[in-house]
């Protein structure tokens, strides 16, 4: 079995609701997403999946989050704007992306962290 993660950051605000503390008041984070993906099985040239792909799908997920107030892009516009939310939001959004760019690879899970030393992982 094979794993391959990478990690990818963008800058955006957010805004807790219904939440007593810090991250009540709007700020922002330097997010940091990871994406672990695995398979048993490598291309002809000794890949699981090219991570450039893994790119390409996980910036038409995100793209759209940086240098953005999240609170307004759905479903955040309805959801609390969480680590553990944008976690599960990411996992769905890729979800059947992967298999589609390697036909024996699948999404292990999302990792979002808002800080160095705070993070929430999400998988199905
Ligand atoms: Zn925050």
């Amino acid at each position: 079995m094979y794993q391959i993660c990478k990690t990818y950051s963008f800058e955006a605000a957010h805004q807790l609701r219904n939440y007593e503390g810090d991250c009540a008041r709007l700020h922002g984070h330097h997010w940091e997403v990871s994406v672990c993906i695995e398979g048993q099985e490598l291309d002809a040239i000794g890949m699981l999946l090219d991570f450039g792909d893994v790119k390409v799908a996980i910036q038409a997920t995100i793209g759209h989050y940086d240098h953005n107030f999240l609170n307004e892009i759905p479903p955040f516009d309805e959801i609390n704007p969480t680590a553990e939310l944008i976690a599960r939001t990411i996992f769905r959004a890729l979800h059947d992306r992967i298999p589609q760019l390697a036909a024996t690879a699948r999404l292990v899970y999302v990792q979002v962290g808002e800080s160095p030393t705070a993070w929430a992982r999400y998988w199905e």
